[in-house]
């Protein structure tokens, strides 16, 4: 199991480094494969050794080897959030396979789904913050990409509700941001709406629980947040705030705590 979680760690390390390229340029319209990666500040292009995650940036001091320009926080913070989140993932979803709860082949196209989620989750939270836009490039390819992940993974544990469960969720959820956002114009954007319909789909996949948690913690994290900015008048009520990142956050609420949080919530109102 550790073996397991620190190879996945790795992994999310070098998913981590391709997604600070893929967050630089997607949203300036450019291709994620070339040119290769240069210094911003003086064009020089980045060495092999020193694109190693994470390692080349401490080995480097945080600055540039030719021009000593410092070089963001950020890289490393993005490759290491990936890292842990691949980590946490993997080791999630095979604890269910240890407790027999989950078929090994369903398990492992379910760690594929949920890592991508991840990936995803890190690009869109990023350039959300950024570029208060969500990226039809990052989000639309997405739909198919699961959908055929979750499909193969239902029809190996012949589970076929679980994914008709999803295709709900990812409408359900869809419909509810795509309302909001007439209901509220200038609330939610088009981009919250197609990532809802992502988010439904992987939380209804995994149960109602997971969709019901993580679709409310969405709005109760970012509302706290709001709230928090308005009282310390970081911004005002028209400013706005990027939504994605909250719904991401609530998501992997969702995943990670929703069924047990369902299951608490119906045993307290005497459902269960
Ligand atoms: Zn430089």
């Amino acid at each position: 199991m550790v073996l397991v979680a620190a190879l996945s760690g790795v992994l999310g390390l070098a998913i981590g480094s391709f997604l600070n390229v893929v967050i630089h340029r997607v949203p300036a319209g450019l291709s994620v494969v070339r040119p290769r990666s240069a210094c911003p500040t003086c064009r020089s292009p980045i060495r092999s050794r020193d694109n190693v995650p994470v390692v080349s940036w401490l080995a480097l001091g945080g600055r540039c080897r030719d021009c000593r320009t410092p070089i963001s926080i950020r890289y490393p913070l993005v490759e290491t959030s990936t890292g842990l989140l691949f980590a946490i993932v993997t080791v999630w979803v095979f604890r269910g396979v240890v407790e027999g709860l989950t078929a090994p082949i369903s398990a492992v196209l379910q760690i594929a789904a949920l890592l991508y989620v991840a990936a995803i989750s890190v690009a869109l939270t990023m350039i959300d913050l950024d570029t208060h836009r969500l990226p039809d490039a990052v989000v639309l390819p997405s739909y198919p990409i699961l959908i055929v992940l979750l499909a193969v993974s239902s029809a190996s544990g012949g589970d076929w509700g679980a994914l008709g469960r999803g295709l709900i969720g990812m409408v359900g959820l869809a419909s509810i941001y795509l309302l909001a956002a007439i209901v509220v114009p200038g609330g939610m954007g088009m981009g919250d709406v197609k990532l809802a319909g992502i988010i439904g789909l992987v939380l209804a996949y995994l149960g109602w629980g997971p969709l019901a948690v993580g679709s409310f913690a969405a709005f109760q994290l970012g509302g706290t947040f709001a709230i928090v900015l308005v009282t310390l008048r970081r911004t005002d009520r028209k400013g706005g705030i990027p939504f994605g990142p909250w719904m991401v956050s609530g998501a992997w609420v969702g995943v990670f705590f929703g069924t047990g949080l369902w299951n608490a919530y119906l045993a307290l109102i005497g459902l269960a």
